[in-house]
């Protein structure tokens, strides 16, 4: 290298119009042979190459592209296919690889889970006790084909030994070295002809070292990485991280490597400590991570050359590439596709294509001097200045509110025991009530009814009276069924976050902003890019009708500040728990709405609440606090009688259930069925003692649960928990249901629920 490089880590897969994603659901619906398939993924492919190319970006990525999930990639690279997905006799084939996906019928998916704090979803490795094999070496196969239909020569990248053991099913503290012992021969494997074909570099990813790691983890590195060196030595490795600081920076970059890669965005306070304490190895090539991966908003290019103009007082310039954060696999394609946009906002967005022009720039400004891309800098300034002095983002009431967040109310006027007495007499609801979580079936009609007023084909008042039809079907079928509190069934609504967004103030919608959720689903996540302000009653007029049609309660139905917050773009001039505070302030409005307005019940999700959780350990406990915070904001300006509930699904409660507690909510339903009763063991060494509900039955599967499963589940259940406190309902919302998988399901829980309550019944007379 003769002067500062600039590089990429990974670039979006699904294509400008999401052409990707259509591929392969034609493939899975039987419409694209799997010939065609490669091929259009193919074009794909190396046209993302091409346009990196054409930026003149010096180290771009291949093998980032994946049919699926990168992780998934390796491990089946690895030949890591659970015995289930072989009985087919398919082998290593693309219908195995998906089944291991999305699951067949005969053997379920694997799980998958979140990708470390984004939203994207990785499916999980099963390590299993089969031995893993090299079935292809892909980085080698991206790497020359880029090569041949491009004329690049790329940094081919791959998931790094440790990350992913890390990220494995079947890992534990004992079984970790054999599991190493198995699997580190194939990644020499993979390095050793890498390194005979002439590549240059390679970017193993190991995000897992910026994750709160302990000694043992830190030395098992160390010797995985002397391996790796020892036995293919003319490799030049680039060690990447991302998504934050790295736990040991010293050790992390003496590692037996070429190159290191860090997080100077989202881990720029830890790693600039390390920079300056240790310094950084002469002999090694930094991967200087500048440009935002992660976040929709331009850089400011003025502050970022003066960071690489800190970062060169350690590293000769020659040494440094100017990267991405982390992959742009989290952002969407390109900005040039939005017309629509407010053109303040616009002009203040860089999704992928735009930040590898704001990594030229940054490389260039280096190479000639500021001059040479003076205009760059200057509009990028100019942008980002205007976005900041937008009447949007300083909106006086918002302001004066937060100027004076420490005498806002944030806590019930009586404790939980007083009002659950208030809340009792009031309600008179019978020993166990049941309810659902929100959501009835959106079905089909239901879809095709709001594309119809969104398209203008439907007047306002047309589609008002349709949402009122089904509210009023399901409040006849709830009263049918026998459940003692009701929903409306939230028909109005596509999507819980985008609801809400589209109603409050500080809130944008792109019209192409997707990023590839997991597999083929794409998500488009609203944009906070003001103050967020409450500007009318969002929810009352659907849950008044409602409760206009019946006499049992109606439960008002939110989406609470975290999930809204970690479900969206946020604005990065102000800190993520500014952001957090003004939404419940606004949702606080919308809570003394409903309840002004006769509605007494009302729920305040926050599904997405463990997903905020920093990667280090160390700061889990500001952030529960700061969001245990915002919820109570939102929650504690009504009366004594007024019950709040919330509900969260599908993450890991046991360790944070003292926040999940200390929401003080007077009811919380939150899932179980699918982890198996792990939360209700929980429960036996710990109790809990507000009102609780867990999840009779997993609303993922169209499958009826029998009544006898959710008496035994009760059974269980209540072992443990006060029935004085105990609520019935299902473990999620049901708007992926159908019409009669469902009646038939909360059918059936009703009948539990009334067996379990003779039971009780019994057993008091006794
Ligand atoms: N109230 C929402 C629903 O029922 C909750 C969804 C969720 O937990 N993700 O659809
Ligand atoms: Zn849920």
């Amino acid at each position: 290298m003769n002067h500062i490089q600039s590089g990429n880590l990974g670039y979006p897969r699904i294509g400008e119009n999401r052409e990707w994603k259509k591929a392969l659901e034609a493939h899975w619906a039987g419409k694209l042979e799997e010939a065609e398939l490669l091929e259009q993924m193919k074009l794909i492919r190396l046209s993302h190459l091409r346009t990196q190319k054409e930026k003149g970006i010096d180290w771009i990525p291949v093998n980032d592209f994946t049919l699926y999930d990168h992780v998934l990639d390796t491990a089946f690279m690895f030949g890591l296919i659970p015995e289930r997905f072989k009985s087919g006799g398919n082998g290593a084939s693309l219908s195995t690889y998906f089944a291991m996906a999305r699951g067949s019928k005969t053997a379920s998916a694997c799980e998958m889970t979140k990708w470390f704090n984004t939203n994207y979803h990785y499916i999980v490795p099963e390590l299993g006790e089969g031995e893993p094999v090299l079935t292809v070496n892909r980085p080698l196969e991206a790497y020359r084909e880029a090569k041949r239909e491009a004329g690049i020569e790329a940094k081919p990248v791959i998931v790094g030994p440790y990350t992913f053991v890390k990220l494995s099913k079947g890992y534990d503290a004992g079984n970790v070295d054999r599991i190493l012992d198995r699997l580190l021969p194939l990644y020499v494997q993979v390095l050793q002809e890498l390194q005979a074909e002439g590549v240059q570099w390679l970017q193993l990813d190991e995000p897992s070292l910026v994750a709160t790691m302990t000694e043992d983890e830190m030395a098992r590195v160390e010797r995985i990485y002397s391996v790796l060196h020892e036995q293919a030595p003319e490799l030049n490795i680039m060690l990447q991280t991302y998504f934050d600081s790295v736990e040991f920076y010293d050790r992390v970059v003496s590692l037996p490597v070429q190159g290191v890669g860090l997080d100077f965005v989202h881990g720029l306070e830890g790693n600039l400590a390390g920079l300056q304490q240790h310094g950084f190895p002469q002999d090694k090539v930094l991967g200087a991570g500048v440009i935002d991966g992660r976040g929709i908003w331009r850089a400011d290019l003025n502050r970022q050359l003066d960071l690489i103009e800190r970062l060169t007082a350690y590293v000769p310039q020659d040494r440094i590439v100017v990267q991405p954060s982390s992959s742009l696999l989290h952002v969407p394609v390109t900005v040039a596709s939005e017309h629509k946009l407010d053109p303040v906002l616009h002009d203040a967005l860089a999704f992928a294509a735009e930040k590898l022009n704001e990594v030229k720039w940054l490389q260039r400004a280096v190479i000639e001097g500021k001059n040479a891309v003076r205009q760059e800098f200057e509009a990028a300034s100019l942008a980002v200045s205007r976005l900041n002095q937008s009447p949007q983002r300083s909106r006086q009431q918002v302001q004066d509110r937060m100027a004076k967040l420490d005498q806002e109310p944030s806590k019930r006027i009586s404790p939980f025991a007083e009002r659950s007495k208030k809340q009792q007499e009031k309600w008179r609801l019978p020993l166990l009530p049941t309810t659902t979580i929100g959501s009835f079936p959106q079905t089909a009609e239901v879809r095709k009814a709001r594309q119809l007023w969104r398209k203008g084909e439907w007047s306002p008042e047309r589609y008002r009276e349709f949402i009122r039809e089904e509210i009023g079907k399901w409040i006849a079928i709830q009263e049918n069924i026998g459940l003692d509190v009701l929903v409306h069934g939230e028909f109005e609504r596509t999507d819980m976050v985008e609801f809400f967004g589209e109603k409050l103030g500080g809130f944008a919608f792109t019209s192409h902003g997707w990023v590839q959720s997991y597999g083929s689903r794409c998500v488009k996540p609203p944009v906070i890019f003001g103050d967020v302000e409450f500007l009318a009653p969002m929810t009352t007029e659907e849950t008044v009708y409602a409760q206009s049609l019946t006499g049992k309660p109606v439960k008002g139905m939110l989406t609470g500040p975290l999930t809204i917050l970690n479900w969206s773009f946020v604005r990065d001039d102000i800190s993520r728990e500014s952001a957090a505070f003004q939404i419940a302030f606004a949702l606080r409005e919308e809570v003394e709405a409903l309840e002004a307005a006769g509605i007494e019940m009302i729920q305040v999700d926050e599904p997405a609440l463990r997903e905020g959780l920093p990667l280090k350990k160390d700061r889990h406990a500001r952030y529960l606090e700061q969001a245990v915070l915002a919820f109570k904001l939102a929650t504690s300006t009504i009366r004594d009688t007024t019950q709040i509930h919330t509900h969260m699904c599908y993450c890991e409660f046991h360790d944070i259930i003292d926040s999940i507690r200390a929401l003080d909510a007077d009811v919380i339903s939150i899932e179980t069925s699918r982890s198996h009763g792990e939360l209700i063991s929980h429960f036996e060494d710990h109790t809990y003692d507000l009102g609780i509900g867990l999840g009779m039955y997993d609303i993922h599967s169209p499958r009826v649960p029998s009544v006898e499963e959710m008496v035994s589940m009760m059974d269980r259940a209540l072992s443990v928990l006060d029935p004085q406190l105990f609520w019935i309902n299902p473990d999620c919302g049901l708007k992926t249901r159908g019409l009669e998988e469902t009646v038939a399901s909360l059918e059936n829980m009703v009948k539990a629920a009334k067996i379990y309550r003779e039971k009780c019944a019994v057993v008091a007379k006794n």
